[in-house]
């Protein structure tokens, strides 16, 4: 019987691999995956942050279905709503992870080896060896079960700070960072909402270039330490026959519209994230995938590849397998969908669609973080890198996708009997000048490192720091569509 190795690479934006063109080499080891598998070219995680995307990623259904929709850890998914590990342990896998996020992406494993690595020195952070440590110990004792296996590794590297160890951190790197004649970070730390935690890790640094370049070093790094763990596989003699499948919860913001060194904003710099199948013994080789797909379709597609198929339509799953696409080469630019629904809990609240030519992007709160209240289209076409706003040069397309995302929402509610849950969820607040090393999200139940005393509760629920918004300062606008 097949194993599934589920990895996410937290925070992994797809255009920074360079499987997936970019002009740095900084994932070889994960390209190597892509080339003895199956890899798809345009695959959006359109429910961000973290939270939300890995509930999308792990239960086949969109934030409608399951109603996780920010970062806040008393929003429970929906009651029937079935994690992958739930499922697959009860049909007699092993299930365990490697993973820190605990809550309810625990339900389902037999097995958690929690990880905490040294935040004592500010500028270097050794994540993915940590995680390393506790992946070896969960692969170990999966290949001494006497049944298949579903684990689940989570890395965290590409988080904000970027604190990639050496040699990474001058890999990709050679000039002066704080060279006092550059002023290319000049707006950055004008940017009040966020300067405080920028100085805390990337302190006096002038040229931006430099937590660019910090971000891909810590693609790298976490790329080679992902190299032990196909080391360790391969040793174990469980290659051919384990489903690998590899992605990310959501992307990042470098500089591309002003929301540095963050997810929010439903840009494809967030939402368009990896995916790549390997399992020698059932998939093609070297194969990508073009076509609209999404999220919402990886439970699915796991279940179809392991015979289990019948439990996506049973589960009422909003994702479809993509594995007829991998099938049938003819089929692979269709895609799963025509247009993919997107939402954002995180500073922000929006929602929005993303087809192959268009992103319309509507707030729910406005004025922004940015002080932006403006409803966003972008011609993807002409314009892929969504810099020219054609909200008021297009005013047929924004009547069209208006209507289109109320009769998506609208649809949405009246299949899954539920009320809309992205206006129930406050934006969660944190503090500026909180310290950095709180940047990721953990369930204190499985940290086993001595962390500093976290006064306030509320900061178990979230995956950003550095941020505090006045009160009255955002008001809620509007709830439609
Ligand atoms: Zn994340």
């Amino acid at each position: 019987m097949t194993n599934v190795i589920l990895v996410s690479f937290d925070t992994t934006r797809a255009d920074r691999l360079s499987c997936y063109g970019h002009f740095r080499r900084t994932s070889p080891h994960i390209d190597q995956v892509a080339e003895r598998g199956v890899l798809f070219t345009d695959f959006f995680s359109p429910h961000i942050p973290t939270f939300p995307g890995h509930t999308t990623m792990m239960t086949g259904m969109d934030v409608y279905a399951h109603r996780v929709t920010g970062q806040l850890h008393n929003y429970e998914p929906t009651e029937g709503v079935q994690m992958l590990a739930e499922i697959l342990q009860k049909k007699g896998y092993y299930t365990a992870a490697a993973d820190n996020l605990g809550r309810w992406f625990a339900r389902g494993f037999e097995a958690i080896e929690p990880y905490g690595w040294d935040t004592a020195d500010k500028n270097h952070w050794r994540k993915a060896e940590a995680v390393n440590g506790a992946v070896k110990k969960v692969l170990t004792s999966a290949a001494s079960q006497d049944k298949p296996f579903f684990l689940f590794f989570h890395y965290w590297d590409p988080h904000t700070p970027y604190l990639p160890p050496a040699p990474f951190d001058r890999m990709f790197y050679f000039g002066d960072e704080k060279d006092p004649d550059n002023t290319s970070m000049d707006a950055v730390w004008d940017f009040e909402n966020f300067k405080y935690y920028f100085s805390e890790w990337m302190p006096d640094v002038t040229d931006i270039e430099f937590p660019k370049a910090q971000y891909d070093a810590e693609i790298a790094y976490m790329d080679a330490c992902f190299a032990h763990v196909l080391t360790q596989l391969d040793e174990l003699g469980l290659t051919s026959d384990t489903l690998l499948v590899l992605t990310a919860d959501h992307g990042e913001e470098l500089d591309e519209h002003g929301h540095w060194f963050d997810h929010h904003g439903l840009y494809d710099t967030n939402i368009h994230v990896p995916l790549i199948l390997s399992c020698p013994s059932l998939l093609p080789e070297g194969l990508r995938v073009g076509g609209l797909t999404q999220m919402p379709d990886l439970t699915p597609t796991i279940l179809d590849i392991l015979d289990l198929g019948h439990i996506a339509q049973e589960q009422g799953m909003f994702g479809k397998s993509l594995l007829p696409l991998i099938n049938s080469p003819a089929s692979t630019q269709r895609g799963s969908t025509d247009c993919i629904h997107i939402t954002e809990n995180t500073w922000m609240k929006k929602r929005g669609l993303r087809t192959h030519q268009w992103k319309f992007i509507y707030p729910l709160e406005v004025p922004d973080l940015h002080g932006n209240s403006d409803i966003e289209l972008y011609d993807l076409l002409n314009d892929p890198d969504e810099q020219v706003n054609l909200v008021h040069e297009r005013p047929e397309v924004v009547a069209r996708f208006t209507k289109q995302l109320e009769d998506w929402v609208a649809e949405r509610l009246t299949a899954t009997n539920n009320e809309d849950p992205l206006p129930l969820h406050p934006i969660p607040l944190r503090s500026i000048g909180r310290s950095m090393d709180i940047a990721v999200p953990r369930d204190k139940r499985l940290t086993k490192e001595v962390e500093k005393p976290v006064t306030d509760e509320s900061l178990e629920g979230g995956d950003f720091i550095g941020y505090e918004r006045e009160e009255g300062n955002t008001t809620s606008s509007s709830h439609n569509p």
